[in-house]
């Protein structure tokens, strides 16, 4: 894993934009960023994502290229980007995110990244095209072509950031996240 500031991260995907577009388009959908949580602890970073996000809003990269292929969102990998926040270990609900829950500096490193991403990639921060992998999960860009939904509404084998806070409305994490990240895209990101 390698530390990286929000420049570099801009750098990063300002190169990767043709190649993802490239891989994007043949599949005859956009480039898309999705947001995990881990499930693991706090100290714990995976190769599975392209960024993950420590636990006091550090980002670290798994490779130097974004098109690198990476298994984080199933049958929705390729032309997308990852990005996972090192937490949510033991988490059992939108009601018990366990004992290492998602952090303040997590949330905000995730909008930050999303400001900065979204605006090199040259992709709108709205549900078709950032989308936490609960929603992704539940097909709930609309696209059904790739997978059975297996998220929140169905079967519920993959939840992250239903909720970013314990108590939140079901379902709010996607739209707080993205809210977020139109706010620092609007004030310098
Ligand atoms: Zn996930």
């Amino acid at each position: 894993m390698r530390k990286i500031n929000l420049d570099e991260l801009r750098i990063m995907a300002e190169n990767a934009k043709a190649g993802l577009k490239t891989v994007a388009e043949n599949l005859g959908r956009p480039v898309k960023i999705y947001i995990h949580w881990s499930a693991g602890h706090y100290d714990q970073y995976y190769n599975d994502y392209h960024i993950n996000i420590g636990k006091n809003g550090e980002l670290f990269v798994s490779t130097d290229d974004f098109n690198e292929y990476k298994l984080h969102t199933y049958h929705r990998n390729s032309g997308a980007v990852a990005i996972s926040a090192a937490c949510a270990y033991n988490a059992h609900s939108a009601n018990d995110l366990g004992p290492e829950p998602p952090t303040d500096y997590q949330i905000e490193g995730i909008a930050q990244s999303l400001a900065v991403l979204t605006k090199a990639l040259d992709i709108p921060i709205d549900n078709k095209h950032v989308m936490t992998h609960a929603e992704a999960a539940d097909n709930l860009d609309g696209d059904f072509r790739w997978h059975e939904p297996y998220g929140p509404a169905s079967t519920v084998e993959r939840w992250d950031f239903w909720v970013i806070k314990e108590g939140d409305e079901p379902g709010s994490g996607g739209d707080i996240l993205r809210g977020k990240g139109v706010w620092y895209c609007n004030n310098g990101l």
